[in-house]
């Protein structure tokens, strides 16, 4: 049996960043430092933050006065900004930057005097802070037919904006049933979908080529590992997406020459490099990396912890 691991995957720049950000708060201004919500979708990596002394919140009426509070990498609404505000809290903010960029995007599309639809799926953090930081009218969709049961109050004053993990194809679709419905619609094209995304999504795609399994390593709230497992199920190969080693079952090998892994954006690397480790135990004799994109993003640190020199890895 062989194995082949996707290149890029795991880790992007956003979720880098966010780690680093609670990490150099810790060493900064010491234990305990707040996060509201999971910094990314992996529990282990929330887990290991834990137990250097994060404390994980769903509210910051959970943090004391004082307390050096972190947002997510997903972002926040205007609402949960406000309110820390109001609560004198020391905020760090962890959202990504192209999270921020979207959330730019649509508030200048909403000045401009435009409603919004968002392509997006709800319930996602991401969604609910990008909603929130829209003065005006928003409408949620994430299918073709989300966009045809759409009612708007005005279809010649609407743009669109999207979250940065679709897939990339659906997306396309919306996009197109958008702008076949509302002629004149704004938007941004797929750019919206970031960088890493994209990246994950084309090799993954071509992992499906040569793959007769594919496993993605990533939370099952994770969002753009749960799209790299669908774009493999769609091109017809058997696709599982697994939190960890511990969650492959053998019997999934039976009759399989060729492994495909890969893994979500936030999904740490130690958790493939286990994996990989499990298929050898199991019968794996070859393991190589797919050719593909090498990623040179690095965002820069908030302005609060640009002095921390930071841990090292
Ligand atoms: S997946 Fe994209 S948008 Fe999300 S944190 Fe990573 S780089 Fe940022």
């Amino acid at each position: 049996m062989k194995v082949i691991l996707a290149k890029p995957r795991g880790f992007c720049a956003g979720v880098e960043r966010a780690i680093d950000i609670v990490e150099r708060a810790l060493e900064k201004y010491g234990a305990p430092v707040y996060v509201r919500h999971e910094i990314v979708h992996n529990k282990h990596v929330v887990d290991d933050l834990r137990g250097k002394g994060a404390r994980f919140v769903d509210e910051l009426d959970e943090i004391p006065v004082g307390g050096i509070t972190v947002f997510s990498a997903h972002g926040v609404s205007q609402r949960v900004e406000d309110d820390a505000a109001l609560r004198r809290l020391p905020v760090i903010d962890a959202t990504c930057p192209l999270v921020s960029k979207v959330h730019h995007e649509a508030q200048r599309y909403a000045g401009d005097g435009r409603d919004i639809v968002l392509i997006g799926h709800d319930g996602h953090p991401e969604v609910e802070g990008t909603m929130g930081r829209i003065d005006g009218k928003v409408y949620l969709v994430a299918t073709p037919d989300d966009v045809a049961k759409l009612e708007v109050r005005d279809p010649r004053k609407l743009a669109y904006v999207t979250q940065t993990t679709l897939s990339v194809d659906d997306t396309r679709s919306v996009i197109e049933a958008l702008r076949l419905r509302f002629p004149t619609i704004l938007g941004p094209d797929t750019r919206d979908i970031c960088y890493a995304t994209q990246n994950r999504q084309r090799a993954v795609h071509d992992l499906a080529m040569l793959a007769d399994l594919i496993l993605v390593v990533g939370a099952q709230n994770s969002s753009n590992s749960n799209r790299l497992r669908e774009i493999a199920t769609e091109m017809g190969v058997r696709s599982f997406l697994i939190a960890d080693a511990s969650a492959l079952d053998p019997a999934w090998l039976e009759g399989v020459e060729t492994v495909g892994v890969t893994a979500g954006a936030s999904a740490p690397e130690h958790l493939v490099q286990q994996l990989v480790d499990r298929l050898r135990e199991l019968g794996a004799s070859i393991v190589e990396v797919l050719p593909g994109v090498e990623e040179n993003v690095r965002f820069k640190m908030p302005p609060e912890l640009a002095d921390s020199p930071g841990v090292a890895p």
